[in-house]
């Protein structure tokens, strides 16, 4: 406010003040002058404060009163305070109307949920999708409204990296992912999207390998019949010899794509987690490193150590199949002059199988790429091997649904390690299987 209204308001009041002193001294009133001139100037104020304060009730709809001097002042400051916020009010609503249309186009639904899992608020797409209704389930816990087993399992493992596939609940074959993003203090945002046309083109890709492979096995089975006949006929001319050989190891590879691809369908069809027959590993490993030593392109030495006679609870084939595909590639991947060595040990944070060679190793770069199908580090090798490229899938694919991991560690040129750890669920001592 100006210091000049002030000083000009005190001026006015003293000059007013004198000129009512000389006026009662003049007529013999001195006090009455003074105080009736006093009383004025109360009531004109007490009278612009009523005015200020009506029409600070009602300036939404009331010009400002026309004020001059200090009040003046007070009127205007008044004005630009009150502007000022009008103005952040409208940033504020036109910021929200902006977020509430962007969320609105997010073809995702996306739901804020509180500390407690309460659901604070969701976009339109999340109603549509989850079947939330507004104001109606805000508050709610999100597992009172999802109650699908897989998101409640989930939502509890507390691990977030990957999102959960759940039917929707209006109609079963729309397949919806639930991604939660943790942000904030406690705050997390879950992100939900219909996946029903990747799952369909996923579940076709699927059903097409495997009529693709079981197709080709027939004929394949014929053609190879055909070929060892003739390569053992020992009447033939010569000349046929070599080709008929490679038509023999041809047919031989094709077979184990096909093998291995009907395997891997069989993996991917069955549901996520494997049997619990009691599986005895020492046995099962004894009798893959004999299969390995009658071998006869193999390393000088096959060795087994088996330090727990605990059985293991899984799917017996998919076991041996693990087992068999890690010893094979270790016996095809070392030199006569190399070793393997396989081991079975069990602890308290489970049963453990690792195979050691001392072969060509695998270089860093490829480690991550290794367990995808046909991915080879030496194309020309594995394939002159007889390997399908499929092994390594099947591997991972079969030690997922034992709840196990796989750990390769591996040197180029010096050699490589392959460990399969499982749970101790899974491991059970044998004193307590014969006691079942
Ligand atoms: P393949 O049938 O070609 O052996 P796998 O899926 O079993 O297919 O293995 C994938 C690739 O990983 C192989 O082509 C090979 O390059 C590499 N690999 C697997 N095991 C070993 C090993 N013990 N030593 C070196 N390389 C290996």
């Amino acid at each position: 406010m100006a210091a000049s209204a002030w000083s000009f308001a005190l001026a006015r009041l003293v000059g007013v003040l004198l000129a009512a002193a000389l006026l009662g001294w003049l007529t013999g009133y001195l006090e009455l002058s003074v105080i009736t001139v006093l009383a004025g100037y109360l009531v004109l104020n007490f009278m612009r404060l009523h005015q200020l304060e009506r029409w600070l009730k009602h300036r939404r709809t009331q010009e400002p009163p026309d004020f001059h001097g200090v009040w003046g002042d007070v009127v205007a400051l008044v004005m630009r305070i009150y502007r000022r916020k009008q103005y952040h009010k409208q940033r504020i609503v036109q910021v929200f109307r902006e977020f509430r249309r962007m969320t609105t186009a997010v073809p995702d639904g996306i739901v804020v949920l509180g500390p407690e899992r309460e659901i604070q608020w969701f976009n339109r797409n999340a109603a549509r999708l989850l079947a939330l209704r507004r104001k109606v389930d805000f508050g709610q816990r999100i597992e009172n409204l999802i109650r699908q087993p897989d998101f409640v399992r989930y939502l509890d493992r507390g691990d977030y990296a990957m999102p959960v596939v759940v039917r929707a609940v209006f109609d079963s074959e729309v397949h919806l992912a639930l991604h939660l993003i943790a942000y904030g203090a406690g705050q997390r945002l879950l992100i939900v999207r219909d996946v029903t046309r990747e799952i369909r083109l996923e579940a076709m890709r699927k059903d097409f390998v495997a009529n693709a492979s079981h197709e080709l096995r027939s004929p394949l089975t014929v053609i190879a019949g055909y070929v060892d006949t003739l390569a053992d006929d020992h009447g033939l001319d010569p000349s046929w010899r070599a080709p008929l050989e490679e038509m023999r190891r041809q047919a031989d590879r094709m077979r184990a794509v096909v093998d291995d691809l009907i395997e891997l369908s069989r993996l991917e069809a069955s549901g996520a987690e494997a049997g619990e027959d009691a599986v005895d590993v020492g046995g099962m490993l004894s009798l893959l490193r004999r299969e390995a030593m009658a071998q006869t392109e193999r390393p000088r030495e096959v060795s087994l150590k088996v330090e727990s006679n605990n059985l293991l609870l899984g799917s017996e084939q998919e076991l041996h199949s693990i087992f068999s595909n890690l010893i094979t590639n270790a016996v095809k991947y070392t030199p006569p002059d190399g070793r393997v060595d396989i081991r079975w040990w069990a602890d308290a944070s489970g049963g453990h199988f690792s195979v050691s060679d001392t072969g060509v190793g695998i270089a860093r770069e490829h480690l991550p790429r290794i367990t995808e199908r046909f991915y080879r580090v030496d194309p020309g090798r594995s394939r002159n091997t007889g390997g399908s490229g499929l092994g390594l899938s099947i591997v991972k694919h079969a030690l997922q649904r034992h709840n196990a991991t796989l750990q390769v560690e591996s040197e180029d040129g010096r050699g490589s390690t392959f460990s399969c750890h499982f749970p101790a669920r899974r491991v059970l001592a044998r004193a307590a299987a014969a006691a079942v």
